[in-house]
């Protein structure tokens, strides 16, 4: 069975953003790549030596690929990699832009 990668999909782009964003054919077959990776890693962290930093990486490779802007405040699928407690929506809320709310029993956020 296929373990499914919690939060939103990340193996569809969305064609209008492409179109708006005025992302190049060689940037999508790219960014296609990229979620392919990203899935895999959220979906299966322990494979990796350091995920959460690969995952930070491919968020910041995908902002570029799609035009906008470096910058890790925008950054969403961090919270998604298998095992991961942090709170999904509060970290969705435009409250609390720019901080990551974290918690003490996630073994990949938490630091004290
Ligand atoms: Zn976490």
């Amino acid at each position: 069975m296929k373990p499914s990668v919690a939060g939103p999909s990340v193996a569809k782009l969305n064609a209008d953003l492409l179109k708006k964003q005025n992302v190049s054919e060689e940037s999508e077959l790219l960014l296609e790549e990229l979620y392919e990776s990203l899935s895999h890693i959220l979906a299966y962290p322990e494979e990796y030596e350091d995920p959460v930093k690969l995952i930070e990486g491919l968020e910041l490779k995908l902002q570029f690929l799609w035009g906008f802007p470096q910058d890790t405040r925008y950054h969403r699928y961090w919270k998604y990699i298998k095992g991961c407690t942090c709170p999904k929506v509060d970290n969705e809320d435009p409250m609390y832009f720019g901080r990551r709310i974290t918690v003490g029993d996630c073994k990949w956020h938490w630091r004290k």
